[in-house]
C-alpha cells in the first residue's frame, strides 16, 4: 500500500473537514474543522488515527469547519507542522480563540440549567483558550500560492488561490516517488466578488476530492444582490427605521463594508450611522487591510489609494459600553453583528429592541440553516424568544441569495472542466442528494472524464495506489 486516503470528516454532510493521506508511511492531514449542527455531536468521537504521527497538516483556510479542531489535536499530541497561507493563520488564531470563549460561555449556561433542572451534566468544552495559544506554536509553515513546496519524503505540494474566503487555497499534492498526484479541492468560491481573486485551476491529476456544497443549484448575481442590498436600506431610511444584518465575522462582513463604501463613493448611500458591531469581524477586518498581496486587481488598486474598509460613516464599537449606546440610535443606521444566524452574539441584542418595529428591517445576507433562529424568522415566525422575552416579528425581513461565498454548479463544473482524465473522483462537503444531483451533472457533461465518481463515507479509509 502506497498511497491510501481516510475520509474523517465532511463525508454526506459539510462540516467537519478531515482527511488523512498516507503517502509511503508520511501521514498527512488535510484540515482538521469542528463538525457543527446537526453533525456537532462527532466532535467527541475520538480521532480514528493518532495525532503523534502526523508529520503535516495542510489547512486549506480559516472557516470553523476546516480548522476548529487544530487546538483538539494538538492536546492530544500533535507535534508536526501546520501549512497553510499568512491570512489563514491570522484569521485562524482568531477564530479558534472566538470559538474556544463561545464554548465556554455556551458550557457555562448548560451547566447551570442542567444543575437546576436536575439532568445530566453537559460534556465539557473540546477545549479552551490555553489549548488554542498553545496550537499557535504548529502554525510553522506560511507559503505562497503557485510556489511548489517539497516536503519529507520527496512529495510535492502546491497551494493555489481557491477563490473562497481571504487566503483560501486548493491544495496539490504529488508523490514524486511514484508518480501520483492528488488534489483537495478545499472551499471553492463564487466568482466575480470584490476584494479577493476568483478561483485559479487545477492542473491534471489522478485523484481529486472536490466540494458540492452547492452542487446542485446556482446562485443569484453578485450584482442583483447588491442592488437589492442598497434598495432595502433605502426602503428602511424612508420608513425612518434602521437595518439590520447579521453577519458572519469573515469575509461577508468585509463584503458588505466594501459594497457601502462603494455606495457611499457613487453618492447613493444617504447619510447615516453603519456600525460594524462585532469584536470578531473588526478584528477579522484589521487582518485584511494588512494583507493586500491577496486582493485581487480591483481592491488593489483602491488599496494604493486609500483603505478600501472605511469610509466616513463607518463605527467600529469594539466595547460593550459602545454596543449598548447604539441602543439609542432609533433611525438612520446599519447594524452589521453577528452572529450571521442569530444563534449568539450581539446581534441578539438589536433584535430585542428592533424586531417589534415595522419600521426596521432585517436583512440576511447569508444562508440560515435549518434550526436556527434565522430559518425560523425567514420562514415567517410571528415572534420569536429572545433572552427569555416573546418579541413580536414586525420587521421587514429581506433575504439576498446572491452573496455566497462558495461556487455555485455552474462555478463547480467550470473549475473541475480544466482537469483530464481523472482515475478516481470524490464528492466531499456535501449532502447526499446535492452530491448524488452533482455526480448526475458530471456524469452527463464531462462522459469519459473520469474512470469513477465516487462518494465516500464518514471514517472509510480507501488505498489509492
Ligand atoms: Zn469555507
Ligand atoms: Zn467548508
Amino acid at each position: 500500500m502506497d498511497i491510501s486516503i481516510g475520509f474523517y470528516g465532511a463525508t454526506q454532510f459539510v462540516t467537519g473537514s478531515c482527511f488523512l493521506l498516507n503517502i509511503r508511511g508520511t501521514k498527512i492531514l488535510i484540515d482538521c474543522g469542528m463538525f457543527q449542527g446537526l453533525e456537532h455531536d462527532k466532535n467527541y468521537i475520538k480521532f480514528p488515527f493518532d495525532p503523534k504521527d502526523i508529520s503535516y497538516l495542510i489547512l486549506t483556510h480559516s472557516h470553523v469547519d476546516h480548522c476548529g479542531r487544530i487546538p483538539l489535536l494538538v492536546r492530544k499530541g500533535f507535534k508536526g507542522k501546520i501549512i497553510c497561507t499568512k491570512p489563514t493563520s491570522q484569521i485562524a488564531k482568531i477564530m479558534l480563540l472566538d470559538a474556544a470563549k463561545v464554548m465556554r460561555e455556551h458550557y457555562k449556561t448548560l451547566y447551570r440549567k442542567s444543575l437546576r433542572k436536575g439532568l445530566d451534566l453537559p460534556p465539557p468544552p473540546l477545549y479552551d483558550e490555553y489549548d488554542v495559544v498553545e496550537s499557535f506554536n504548529y502554525f510553522k509553515i506560511l507559503v505562497a500560492y503557485d510556489t511548489p513546496l517539497l516536503l519529507e519524503n520527496n512529495i510535492k505540494i502546491t497551494f493555489k488561490d481557491a477563490g473562497h474566503i481571504l487566503g483560501s487555497a486548493f491544495v496539490e499534492i504529488e508523490d514524486l516517488e511514484i508518480h501520483k498526484k492528488i488534489i483537495f479541492s478545499g472551499d471553492l468560491g463564487n466568482k466575480n466578488r470584490p476584494i479577493i481573486r476568483d478561483f485559479a485551476y487545477p492542473s491534471s491529476t489522478d485523484f481529486l476530492c472536490i466540494e458540492t456544497t452547492y452542487g446542485d443549484r446556482n446562485h443569484k448575481s453578485f450584482e442583483e444582490s447588491k442592488q437589492e442590498l442598497l434598495e432595502a436600506i433605502l426602503d428602511t431610511f424612508d420608513r425612518g427605521g434602521n437595518v439590520l444584518i447579521p453577519s458572519f465575522a469573515l469575509e461577508r462582513a468585509q463584503e458588505i463594508i466594501y459594497i457601502l463604501r462603494e455606495f457611499y463613493e457613487e453618492g447613493k448611500l444617504p447619510r447615516c450611522h453603519v456600525f460594524l458591531d462585532s469584536p470578531l469581524a473588526i478584528k477579522a477586518t484589521r487582518i485584511f487591510k494588512d494583507n493586500p498581496e491577496f486582493y485581487d486587481e480591483e481592491t488593489f488598486h483602491i488599496f494604493v489609494k486609500k483603505d478600501p474598509f472605511d469610509f466616513p460613516y463607518l463605527i467600529f464599537t469594539e466595547d460593550v459600553e459602545e454596543s449598548k449606546g447604539i441602543n439609542n440610535v432609533k433611525s438612520g443606521a446599519i447594524i452589521i453583528a453577528g452572529n450571521g444566524m442569530l444563534t449568539g452574539g450581539r446581534i441578539l441584542h438589536h433584535l430585542k429592541n428592533n424586531l417589534w418595529r415595522p419600521e426596521c428591517s432585517l436583512v440576511f445576507v447569508g444562508f440560515q440553516p435549518k434550526g436556527t433562529l434565522g430559518r425560523h424568522i425567514v420562514d415567517g415566525a410571528q415572534k420569536v424568544h429572545i433572552f427569555g422575552e416573546e418579541i413580536p416579528v414586525r420587521t421587514k425581513v429581506y433575504t439576498i441569495n446572491g452573496f455566497s461565498s462558495h461556487a455555485g454548479q455552474n462555478e463547480l463544473l467550470e473549475w473541475i472542466s480544466h482537469v483530464d482524465k481523472v482515475k478516481k473522483l470524490f464528492l466531499i462537503h456535501g449532502e447526499r442528494e446535492k452530491m448524488e444531483i452533482f455526480k448526475k451533472v458530471l456524469e452527463e457533461k464531462f462522459k469519459n472524464k473520469f474512470e469513477e465518481i465516487y462518494i465516500p463515507s464518514f471514517e472509510e479509509e480507501i488505498t489509492l495506489a
